[in-house]
């Protein structure tokens, strides 16, 4: 299959035809195929169906999905039945006004109903869903669905854990060739879907994320997140691999559209996709099953890294963190961008060439931190580190000669005497995660210059009270693409395209 042959199928989950068209429209350039999701429909619509793929004019899907397999069809298996037969029923000569594919489960075996799909040549997709885990014998699970030659074997499970991924990955290799349709769903089988070519799948099932259409099944992109996010079209398993590795919160980091934007500008065979992981071993594991040649790391991995280092950049020696790492010599070599991207970004800021003669808060003493530290340290600061674990930031302060205390109002003073440049390296704010403001018990007086490393939301509480009371603000979002740079430097060995600033 030739680069940009990879077929994107949109799940349409609308309750009327009419809706489910208008979302096909909507999608048309990027998608290549759609699946009619008809357990969705309204009842008066199901008498539509049949007429679906004339109107669609692109390859259609059926599935009428049971509640017991991640749909939502609750009537009995009757009346699927029936469903299923008047919607494949008075094939056409020309074959686009037939549906292309049915999906069928294990346990629904309709001799009638496969007669007339291989007569009419409509594929039939062989599914079994796992919503809830994983089967322990994924073998067995397999033969069952592959029994039929010319049937394509649909397995989908549900990843619990980074663990389960690799068990998925390594299992669908050794899989003889097929058409076949391998997918992990949720959070962890997230990869699945992104590199749906490398699973050896024969599409990516998408969804249109709307209020009226639920997503089809848990771990959809949009098919324009697919394509032009995650590269799903342009690249194959030929291209170079980097992976962002953390915890579930990276499903939401801007930095894979970072990347890939910058590889695709600069003509580049290369992607980057999370890869949410709960330990390092494991997705070191599934790095070595995926081919993949590099990683951003993130939360809370950072520091787990560095025992499986070969090398460790001065800026890893000193934060005690490495935020990117590519295979050098057959082993890791691991860098640290956090530090020079929070360093331009905040004196850009500021409008200054070092923080000499600044007297800085720092909140927070995690990842983070430390590098903003390093930089505040090396440029001259004079800080005070605050955190809610106060032997943390101890340990931190002592090794730059900064002084220390606690996040709450003990601080107030000494906030009021390292009050030139606040800033704010705690995950306090931070999208999915605590909620808030850490420095509530301190006033703003609005000559504090205020800088938040978190970019969602755009504008945290603490920027916002800030802001209102005079102060000039900062987001991360500079010091996100600052260090995206920097990595990107790294792994291609040539200085990063504007696509980063
Ligand atoms: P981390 O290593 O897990 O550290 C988390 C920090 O937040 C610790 O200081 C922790 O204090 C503090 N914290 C967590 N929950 C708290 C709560 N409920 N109340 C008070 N303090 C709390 O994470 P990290 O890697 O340093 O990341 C921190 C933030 O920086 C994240 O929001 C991340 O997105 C952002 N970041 C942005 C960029 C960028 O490029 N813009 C780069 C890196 C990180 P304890 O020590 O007491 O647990």
């Amino acid at each position: 299959m030739e680069k940009n042959d990879f077929p994107v199928c949109l799940c349409l989950t609308g309750k009327t035809i009419q809706a489910n068209l208008a979302v096909v429209e909507r999608y048309r350039n990027t998608i290549d195929m759609v699946e009619l999701r008809a357990d969705c429909l309204d009842p008066a619509e199901k008498f539509l169906i049949r007429s679906f793929p004339e109107k669609a004019r692109l390859p259609c899907l059926l599935t009428v999905r049971r509640e017991s397999d991640g749909g939502y069809f609750t009537e009995g298996e009757g009346v699927r039945l029936v469903m299923i037969a008047k919607a494949l029923s008075y094939a056409k000569d020309d074959a686009s006004a037939n549906f292309a594919y049915v999906d069928l489960e294990e346990d629904f075996r309709m001799p009638a109903i496969e007669e007339a799909c291989r007569t009419f040549g409509t594929r039939i997709i062989r599914s079994k869903h796992y919503t809830e885990g994983m089967p322990q014998n994924l073998d067995e699970a397999w033969s069952r669905l592959a029994e039929e030659e010319d049937e394509i074997p649909k397995l989908a499970v549900t990843p619990k854990s980074a663990a389960d991924l690799s068990r998925l990955i390594a299992w669908s290799k050794t899989l003889p060739q097929r058409e076949r349709l391998i997918i992990g769903m949720g959070e962890y089988g997230f990869p699945t879907r992104t590199l749906a070519r490398w699973m050896g799948s024969l599409f990516t099932y998408t969804s249109a994320p709307r209020d009226d259409m639920p997503i089809a099944a848990p771990g959809h992109t949009s098919p324009d997140t697919f394509v032009s996010i995650y590269r799903g079209k342009d690249t194959d398993e030929k291209s170079t691999l980097y992976t962002l590795l953390g915890g579930p919160s990276i499903l939401n980091s801007l930095s894979p559209f970072l990347h890939n934007t910058a590889f695709r500008g600069k003509g580049k065979d290369a992607l980057i996709v999370p890869l949410p992981s709960e330990s390092i071993e494991t997705a070191l594991e599934n790095m070595k099953l995926l081919g993949a040649r590099g990683a951003a790391i993130t939360v809370p991995l950072k520091e787990d890294i560095l025992p499986y280092l070969d090398f460790k950049s001065t800026d890893v020696q000193k934060i005690g963190a490495c935020n990117t790492i590519f295979l050098r010599d057959g082993g890791w070599a691991g860098y640290n961008t956090d530090a020079d991207g929070f360093e331009r970004s905040a004196l850009e800021f500021l409008g200054r060439e070092d923080f000499k003669g600044l007297k800085v808060t720092l909140i927070g003493a995690g990842g983070a931190a430390k590098s903003v530290a390093l930089s505040l340290y090396r440029k001259g600061a004079e800080c005070v580190i605050l955190n809610r674990t106060i032997s943390t930031a101890r340990t931190l302060a002592r090794k730059y000669g900064f002084v220390w205390g606690a996040l709450d109002d003990r601080a107030i003073d000494i906030v009021t005497h390292y009050s030139d440049f606040i800033v704010q390296a705690s995950s306090v704010g931070m999208a999915g995660m605590t909620q808030g403001d850490p420095l509530e018990f301190y006033e703003f007086e609005g000559h504090e210059k205020v800088f938040d490393l978190i970019y969602k939301p755009v504008k945290t509480a603490l920027l916002a009270r800030a802001e209102a009371a005079g102060c000039e603000i900062c987001n991360g979002y500079k010091m996100l693409c600052y260090q995206a740079a920097g990595q990107y430097r790294l792994w291609m060995g040539e200085e990063p395209p504007v696509e980063y600033y």
